[in-house]
């Protein structure tokens, strides 16, 4: 476990440095064999991911499987895995067991959407993510009220969270995809701009608010990965 880490110092100094150098710096000097990567493989994931890669593809990757995701995205983990030559997928979720016990019907989504991210994202992720001291995700502040204040490294309980494109507009991420020709989800086309489980994911309602269609209609906007230790989505 890293020990002293002026978290503040660092943020300062990531705020000016290049992207490429914040991820290189942090899992290869600061956590070193200790860092993952969280991805989605949802609209905007190839540019974490192709930073990523160009740094070290053997970075492990968690992809997040919660039983309920589109076909198109599960193909576009494996097209984006092999294009970008990531070496450590790591596909997880909840078992079979939890699922029996907590959502026999397959309708938690609708009753209780907290305890169904609960029980398909959060719990497995804690499991996945034991042993590394940071993970990297993808976060930007333009996305959401709640992300527009997001440091691009945070405590996360007893380890630290990375947000490498915190800074990056929609225009920047746009012109990453074109400037290096990634693949993209192919739902993007049909106007699907952020993109999570089948039960929650909905054409963006906003052109201009890429998450206007996830929970669309309901009180919430994260999944609860992104809760602080107090169960609150955190801010920076
Ligand atoms: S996004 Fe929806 S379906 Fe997916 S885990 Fe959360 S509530 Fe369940």
């Amino acid at each position: 476990m890293v020990q002293a880490i002026d978290i503040a110092a660092l943020n300062e100094r990531y705020e000016t440095m290049a992207t490429t150098d914040v991820v290189a710096q942090a899992s290869q000097e600061l956590f070193k064999e200790r860092t993952a990567v969280v991805s989605s493989f949802g609209a905007e994931s190839a540019v974490l991911l192709h930073l990523v890669a160009t740094v070290d593809p053997a970075i492990p990757v968690i992809f997040l499987d919660t039983h309920k995701l589109f076909g198109e995205t599960l193909r576009y983990r494996t097209r984006l895995q092999h294009h970008l030559g990531l070496e450590d997928v790591r596909v997880i979720g909840p078992s079979k067991r939890e699922i029996e016990d907590d959502d026999p019907q397959g309708t938690l989504s609708m009753s209780d959407p907290d305890a169904c991210c609960n029980l398909r994202k959060t719990r497995p992720l804690a499991r996945a993510l034991r042993g590394f001291d940071c993970w990297i995700n993808g976060r930007k502040r333009h996305q959401t009220a709640m992300r527009d204040g997001i440091d691009i490294i945070e405590r996360d309980g007893d380890r630290f969270k990375l947000n490498p494109l915190a800074t990056w507009t929609r225009a920047q991420i746009v012109a990453y995809v074109s400037k290096h020709r990634l693949p993209e989800h192919p739902l993007t086309k049909e106007n699907y701009l952020s993109i999570g489980c089948i039960p929650c994911t909905s054409r963006a309602t906003n052109p201009d608010d890429a998450r206007s269609g996830r929970w669309a209609g309901q009180n919430k906007t994260e999944c609860g990965i992104h809760f602080n230790s107090a169960g609150k989505p955190q801010r920076g």
